[in-house]
Formats: C-alpha cells, sequence, structure tokens
C-alpha cells in the first residue's frame, strides 16, 4: 500500500512512474484542495486519476478528498512533552538515497525554513537501509520519536485551509527531480522516455543550455540527427547567453 498526496502527477509522471506503481496492490490518494489547484483543479486531478487506473489495472486506486480542515504542524525550540500518538509516525518515506524517515515532517525538514536544528538532527527519524545496524522492527515502532518533541503535529488541532503567500509547487525542485528521472533512463538506454521528459522540463522551465545538450543527445541516440543539431545549435546559442550575462553579473559586482 502506498499513500501518497500525487503532487507529483502529470501526463509524463504517470508513465515515468508506471514501473514502480505496478508493484503497488492499493494506491491511496489524498486530495489537499492547494495541490489539486496546483495540477488544474478536481477535472483535470480526476482525469490523471482515471490514466492510472487505466494503466495500473490491478491496483485499486482510492482517491479521498479533504476539503476544510488539517492538522496543524508547527516547529519549536522549547521542548514539548508528547502526551498522545502522532498518526504521522506511521507514514514511512522512502528517500531516493536509501533512507526510510518515520514521518513526512522528519523527511523533507531539511527544506524547511523553519525547522530547529534539534528537529533536523533527530537520531530516530532516519534508517539507512544501505548500513543501518540498529534493530529494524525497535526503530519502527518506536514511540515517540526524539523529533516529535519539537513537533506539535501529535497534538493534532484542526485547522482550516489557508494557502500561504509564495510559489505553489516548488518549481526548481521539480524540475531536479524530474531531471534526476531522466538521466537514469538515458543511462539505462530508455531514450525515447528520457527524451519526453527532458523536452517536458524544457517547456516548463524555458531556455537552458544544459537541457537543450540532453535533447540533442536524446535525439542523437534516437537516431535523429537533423534535431540532435537543432538543439545541440540552441543549447550552444543560449550557452553564450548565460556566459555573457555572467560576465556582465560579474564586471557589475566588480
Ligand atoms: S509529531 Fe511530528 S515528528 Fe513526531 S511523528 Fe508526528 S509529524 Fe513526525
Amino acid at each position: 500500500m502506498l499513500t501518497t498526496n500525487i503532487f507529483w502527477l502529470s501526463e509524463i509522471d504517470v508513465v515515468c512512474h508506471l514501473d514502480l506503481l505496478k508493484l503497488v496492490d492499493i494506491l491511496n490518494v489524498t486530495l489537499y484542495p492547494n495541490i489539486v489547484k496546483s495540477l488544474g483543479g478536481y477535472e483535470a486531478a480526476e482525469h490523471l486519476l482515471s490514466k492510472l487506473r487505466a494503466l495500473l489495472p490491478k491496483t485499486n486506486v482510492k482517491p479521498m478528498r479533504i476539503e476544510h480542515v488539517y492538522r496543524k504542524l508547527e516547529f519549536t525550540r522549547e521542548k514539548m512533552i508528547v502526551d498522545k500518538h502522532c498518526y504521522n509516525a506511521e507514514c514511512t518515506n522512502l528517500m531516493a538515497d536509501g533512507r526510510l524517515a518515520r514521518c513526512g515532517p522528519g523527511a523533507y525538514a531539511h527544506l524547511h525554513p523553519d525547522a530547529p536544528r534539534e528537529f533536523c538532527e533527530s537520531k530516530d527519524m532516519f534508517y539507512d537501509l544501505k548500513s543501518d545496524k540498529r534493530d529494524f522492527w525497535h526503530w519502527k515502532h518506536q514511540w515517540p520519536l526524539d523529533a516529535c518533541a519539537y513537533c506539535n503535529h501529535f497534538q493534532a488541532i484542526k485547522s482550516p485551509w489557508k494557502v500561504e503567500k509564495g510559489v505553489l509547487r516548488k518549481k526548481r525542485y521539480e524540475s531536479d527531480y524530474k531531471m534526476r528521472i531522466a538521466d537514469r533512463l538515458a543511462e539505462a538506454g530508455a531514450w525515447a522516455q528520457a527524451g519526453r521528459i527532458y523536452l517536458a522540463i524544457a517547456e516548463e522551465t524555458g531556455p537552458d543550455s544544459l537541457v537543450y545538450g540532453k535533447i540533442s543527445e536524446a535525439y542523437r541516440n534516437l537516431g535523429q540527427p537533423v534535431l540532435a543539431e537543432k538543439f545541440l545549435n540552441l543549447s550552444r546559442k543560449v550557452s553564450n547567453v548565460e556566459t555573457a550575462q555572467g560576465d556582465c553579473a560579474e564586471s557589475h559586482v566588480v
């Protein structure tokens, strides 16, 4: 069983993650208003889910709409007494580097500007599948974690939805993530899939010499030299502009 809020879902991602998703019997999908909005609304999210269902006939895709309230999560530097169980402690996250994290807030605390050092340096949060010598059962069931004393999520305080000012979705992280997937596909020789993702990244992020270079490489490996050349030229052109802008910025600093 896998639980996701589908923040990562798009037409491309459905295909990219297919091999992984085929391993899942039940896919619990929590639909939060802000994430649904960033996907293009409920109709767009439902369209992506129906695509998932069509490609994964053996997987039970179970969406659940969260409408108005959410459980608050605030960090503190003052140590609290943890007197309730936090359901999030059962939401184990598998990280890209092979570590497991007991909960989502702990897994991604390094991206949160307000997460205190005491929380981020938790010894109980992570388990490294490659090298950890601790007893796994004990790690998985330990409660509370040292980090919980600095995070009020266990208090289960209900809070109405509010969207904070700023970027709804962290585009840069998403592009980096997609780039890593595409690079892995390219390494595995899946150039058609990799090329599609590079093209999608270029569409989202605009001119970028590195991305154009990768698109060119994909076309070359797909036996399309004309398109490969076209993107190589684009890559060179953008690279010249990037260098000129860099020089300009440096001369201003001087
Ligand atoms: S209280 Fe905070 S740190 Fe502890 S499990 Fe819940 S979300 Fe994670």
